[in-house]
């Protein structure tokens, strides 16, 4: 899939696009797959957003849904998103 755009912003060699073809901003052109799962292998769960799988079980869940429904943003946004489809 082509992803057009008009407008964009770059920095460091990375090209951010507001697509027209999907409706998103992302990456243009996209990082390849390899480098991805590279990146997230090696780094995102220890250094960039470390988080202990460990700690998840059922009471770990029950609390994270409790503390989504009771937040007033993560509610606005979940209704944004259900009026204007664009995840859905
Ligand atoms: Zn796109």
């Amino acid at each position: 899939m082509k992803h057009l755009y008009d407008d964009f912003w770059e920095a460091k060699g990375v090209r951010i696009i507001e697509c027209k073809t999907c409706g998103f901003k992302h990456i243009y052109p996209f990082i390849p797959k390899a480098e991805v799962a590279k990146l997230y292998e090696l780094d995102y769960y220890t250094t960039i957003k470390p988080f202990d799988y460990d700690q998840v079980d059922e009471d770990y869940v029950r609390q994270a849904l409790l503390r989504i429904q009771e937040d007033a943003f993560l509610n606005t946004m979940f209704d944004f998103v259900v009026q204007n489809k664009k995840l859905l």
